[in-house]
């Protein structure tokens, strides 16, 4: 059998590890089986779970296509679209604000919060809820089966406030995440396209909603994300609207102006917009019938497929103009790319197959059911994670360049765009006044000169200095960004010792404490199921800190002085017995115990790095 499975005992469930596509329209999850990445889906459904959630006025949310279906009657407590405010601020949405017809406010940490009956819920829980629905149908697939830990992708232009929400996200459905992948990246690997050696690619993603293209270069197993380019207001939705466009001119003489802009109405001609849409993929015309009794109309009218591309072809040459940048950006031609792949449902459209080919010079991959494709290549991520079969070094690179503001507003750049991850650097900066006790940073991430035009990922502060004159003190900054493109960033002054180890909050993140409150409001009113998951989540992460602590038991055993070497064998103890049982709070505390217990040694290897990095460097460099 080919299920990745963990740990697998008599009767209890089977721990799989999945790939989510967490689409802004749809999402759905796969696994690899049998030399494969196969749909999760339940006996007669597609398995797609449309990112929709409605909050009914009794009971829990609804997710997934019975949301959907309350647009027409409850759209003012059906949300679409969450995945757009993912890491976002207010700021960031000025020109998408108005089309979201949610009330939306920002809280005192910058993260959005969206009003539902009274409740306000931040993207990451809303997220959660989606992530949620996507997973219990991937079980329900099987008939005994829960979520062991999950890939799950995200746009490649999404920067690490946006990851980091989606990390966030998982937290709060009570899913580890393996990896945080490119959804470009995931595509690519569904076609197998790693292993042809050496390429360029590019993936023209058109979903619901929004548009990207992406050209990557492929060597070794490293994807590497030369351009993106795309539109986050253009997909599928504008081709319905297409088409809503066309039933209101036709019935604009047999229905009031009133009755044009009833929201019933314009419900109803969407839904059968886009069933004719979906219709003119395969046949040449459709016939889209309205019935609404409520204003005496029942109306029926052909359209052509004809008729239908000649309304969306400027939609489509939007599309090939972000093309010509991305590759513009990139340097190259189209003639030089190796491959094209077709990704999201939009691109089922014959029109936009075509101009692709057109534009490429080439017919481009469209083997895979294109909505499914990202789902595919995390499950076949997930696979080599889980050190399957394929034989390769899978590795991303960061989108964004990372860096510090310096004084005067200039950027400092310690990691470069397109580095590839993990990866650490650190540099030496000092201070500019006499005496000076503490140093501000603020951490950028982009491409500009000046950190004003950069965005602003998080502040933090090194206190305590002891007087030193201008320019003396020795501070070592260290960028780490993990596998999933997360950034930590430490700081140490050298000669005193003072150090500040910083949780870079994303400046939309949720921080700990909210992280916390919320999790401890879902056990509050949580099932067992929730508990259940949450145990298995914590039992993960002291298995990860028991590997890492005998990873290091060398450096523990040499360098940590006799009482934080007994206290972190004691921890590691209880934590591993607490993990043969399945008391939460026990676990938790043990966790928390074993967390603490570890610091030491955490500051022994991080001393480490930094003596590493800095050694042979003269005091004016650092
Ligand atoms: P996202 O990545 O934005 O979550 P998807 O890749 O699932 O979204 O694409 C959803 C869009 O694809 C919707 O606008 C849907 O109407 C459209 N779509 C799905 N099937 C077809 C089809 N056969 N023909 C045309 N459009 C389709
Ligand atoms: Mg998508």
């Amino acid at each position: 059998m080919g299920y990745i499975e963990l740990d697998v005992l008599d009767g209890a469930p089977r721990r799989i590890v999945i790939g989510i596509d967490l689409g802004t329209t749809n999402s759905l999850a796969a696994l690899w089986e049998d030399d494969r990445p196969v749909i999760l889906r339940q006996e007669g459904s597609s398995g797609i779970i449309p990112s929709v959630i409605n909050f009914p006025a009794e009971g829990a949310p609804l997710v997934g296509k019975q949301a959907r279906a309350q647009a027409v009657v409850d759209p003012q407590h059906t949300l679409f679209s969450v995945k757009r405010l993912l890491g976002r601020g207010l700021a960031d949405l000025r020109g998408e604000l108005k089309d979201l017809p949610y009330a939306i406010s920002e809280n005192a940490n910058g993260v959005l919060e969206i009003e539902v009956r009274g409740q306000t819920y931040t993207p990451p829980e809303l997220s959660a809820l989606i992530l949620r629905a996507t997973c219990d149908e991937a079980c329900a697939a099987f008939e005994n089966a829960e979520i062991a830990s999950a890939v799950i992708t995200v746009p490649a232009y999404f920067d690490d406030a946006q990851r980091q929400a989606t990390r966030d996200a998982a937290r709060l459905a009570g899913i580890e995440v393996l990896r945080i992948v490119n959804e470009p990246t995931a595509a690519s690997l569904a076609y197998g396209l790693d292993q042809k050696g050496e390429g360029t690619v590019a993936i023209y993603d058109l979903g619901g909603g929004t548009f990207d293209v992406s050209i990557l270069s492929i060597e070794g197993g490293v994807f590497r994300v030369l351009a993106t380019n795309g539109d986050t207001q253009l997909g599928g939705d504008d081709f319905d609207r297409v088409i809503v466009e066309l039933i209101r001119e036709d019935l604009a003489g047999e229905l009031s102006a009133e009755d044009l802009a009833d929201p019933a109405f314009l419900q109803a001609a969407r839904l059968a917009a886009e069933k004719c849409k979906i219709a003119l993929s395969s046949d040449p015309r459709h016939e889209v019938h309205l019935s609404l009794p409520d204003i005496g109309l029942n109306w029926r009218h052909r359209v052509t497929r004809e008729e239908f591309e000649k309304r969306i072809s400027p939609l489509v040459d939007r599309t090939m103009d972000c093309c010509r940048r991305a590759l513009a950006d990139a340097g190259i031609e189209p003639s030089e790319l190796d491959e094209v792949v077709l990704v999201g449902g939009s691109t089922r459209v014959p029109l936009v197959r075509a101009r692709t080919e057109e534009f490429f010079g080439r017919p481009p991959h469209t083997e895979l059911n294109p909505d499914e494709v990202v789902a595919l290549g995390a499950a076949a991520q997930a696979q080599v994670l889980m050190g399957g079969t394929r034989d390769i070094l899978l590795m991303d690179v960061t989108p964004l360049s990372l860096g510090l503001e310096t004084v005067g507003g200039a950027v400092s750049k310690l990691i470069e765009r397109n580095s590839t991850v993990p990866c650490s650097v650190t540099e030496g900066f000092t201070t500019y006044v006499d005496g000076q006790s503490g140093i501000d940073f603020n951490i950028v991430q982009g491409e500009r000169e000046m950190a004003a035009d950069c965005r602003s990922l998080g502040r933090f502060k090194l206190t305590g200095l002891p007087p030193m004159p201008a320019g003396m003190a020795r501070v070592a900054v260290c960028f780490h960004i993990d596998a999933n493109g997360l950034l930590t960033v430490t700081a140490k002054e050298e000669t005193s010792g003072v150090r500040t180890e910083i949780e870079v909050s994303p400046s939309h993140g949720l921080s700990e404490g909210d992280m916390e409150a919320m999790l401890q409001a879902g056990f509050d009113n949580a099932s067992e199921d929730f508990d259940r998951r949450r145990v298995a989540d914590l039992k993960a992460e002291i298995g990860t800190m028991l590997l890492a602590v005998k990873k290091n038991q060398t450096a523990a055993d040499e360098k940590l002085d006799p009482e934080s070497h007994k206290e972190l064998a004691d921890a590691a103890a209880r934590a591993s017995k607490a993990c043969d049982g399945d008391d939460l709070d026990e676990i938790r505390s043990a966790r928390d115990e074993f967390e603490q217990a570890s610091l030491p040694l955490a500051a022994v290897l991080m001393d480490h790095v930094v003596k590493g990095a800095i050694q042979g460097k003269s005091l004016d460099e650092v």
